[in-house]
């Protein structure tokens, strides 16, 4: 079975799980991925969401209109509303999946705190039209989203140094991991000390339990990805077993994970770290899988192609299929023939019932992403690529 998502984590981020343990390494992990980002400061969190929550309160936001994505990850307006902000919503462009600049303009009202840009899949956010935003309204801070893109780039204009602050997501799914975890970089030295502040502030420090969880977490995922287990893991997880660890979200709610208060533990700043030192090899490998898939998905009728975007990161490779109906026939048969194909994301947030339940034509575009995209395996470069072209050749 080749899974849909694949960490890259190795013996060396085994062993460093194992370490001894230090208070600095949680330190030594936000330094090193700063000197990655090209940032001067970064400062690491438990998840990516805390991370947007604490730095929203940092920029002394609060009762705002916090301009975001409708296609994105859910828990980015979670974060905005445990802020103490409302999240306002803006649909994709129908070019990279990003939000619609022009439609983001028009949302700028006076109450208006901070724009979130993403950069979704690895798709470098227009950064020309960020600009004549930026330019029109200069005193709303814009937030980069690069919990997907990590250091994509925009006519080689690396996307987090193009705003107050970015955000990264750390979890397995991510282009880089240390099993849980966030981090947000800037290159505000103020900003980066108040963000400090309220973080040490703020969170409870971690403690062994938590310690004990994400080091079990880590020995149970290892083997987990192996082919054979994953033909086990993959039923456990359609038959809903697993929901505690691979469903992140509730469609009727609000609400953050239990531990979203306490820090980041030293295990998991030993494996970011450790991942983080792989960074241009796992990039290297996910742009030579999106090569490859574009070059040899090109005759192929029934799916459309994504953008070919220099700078892109890739950490989706996303067709399009038809409808949501097709969208189904498609991960059975994947199944059928021994790969696990990705529907990610499969929700516009305004339709969710938590935020308002809107009709899917308000967010049409949303919407169409929501019901149509289908994710091929990236992790494993051109050779994953080329065998997930075989599998697929006859859908
Ligand atoms: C993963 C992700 C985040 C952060 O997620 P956490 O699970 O809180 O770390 C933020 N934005 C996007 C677009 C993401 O995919």
């Amino acid at each position: 079975m080749i899974p849909r998502l694949k960490p890259s984590i190795g013996k060396n981020e085994l062993i460093a799980a194992l370490s001894p343990s230090s208070r600095n390494h949680v330190e030594r992990f936000e330094l090193e991925f700063s000197r990655l980002m090209k940032q001067k400061y970064a400062v690491a969190f438990p998840y990516g969401r805390t991370g947007l929550l604490i730095l929203l309160k940092a920029m002394g936001i609060k009762d705002k209109e916090i301009i975001c994505p409708a296609y994105t990850c859910v828990v980015v307006p979670h974060a905005v509303i445990y802020s103490g902000n409302r999240p306002v919503f803006v649909d994709c462009n129908s070019k990279d999946f990003n939000m619609n600049l022009e439609l983001a303009g028009k949302a700028i009202t006076k109450n208006t705190g901070a724009i979130i840009a993403t950069s979704l899949f690895g798709y470098p956010v227009n950064l020309d039209q960020l600009d004549n935003l930026r330019r029109r309204y200069p005193h709303i801070p814009i937030i980069q989203d690069c919990a997907h893109s990590f250091a994509a780039e925009w006519h080689g204009s690396p996307v987090q140094k193009e705003g107050i602050a970015a955000l990264f997501g750390l979890n397995i799914s991510k282009i880089i991991t240390s099993i849980y975890g966030g981090m947000v970089t800037t290159d505000d030295e103020q900003l980066f000390l108040k963000l400090k502040q309220l973080r040490n502030n703020m969170l409870e420090p971690a403690n062994w339990g938590k310690k004990f969880k994400r080091l079990t977490y880590l020995l149970f995922l290892y083997p987990a990805f192996s082919r054979l287990i994953y033909i086990t893991v993959n039923h456990l997880e359609r038959m809903g077993l697993l929901n505690a660890f691979v469903k992140y979200y509730d469609d009727n709610k609000i609400d953050m994970p239990i531990d979203y208060l306490e820090q980041m533990t030293d295990v998991e700043a030993r494996v970011g770290y450790r991942n983080t030192k792989r960074y241009q090899q796992i990039i290297e490998n996910r742009r030579a899988a999106a090569r490859y898939y574009f070059s040899h998905l090109i005759d192929k009728k029934s799916v459309r192609l994504p953008p070919k975007v220099q700078g892109a990161t890739y950490s989706h490779f996303v067709v399009l299929v038809n409808d949501s109906h097709d969208r189904s026939r498609w991960l059975q048969e994947g199944l059928r023939r021994g790969i696990q194909l990705g529907q990610l994301i499969e929700y516009s947030i305004p339709e969710m019932s938590a935020y308002g339940g809107h009709a899917s034509k308000k967010f049409p575009i949303a919407a169409k992403y929501s019901q149509t995209s289908l994710n091929l395996p990236v992790w494993g470069g051109e050779n994953l690529a080329e065998k997930v072209c075989e599998k697929i050749r006859g859908i």
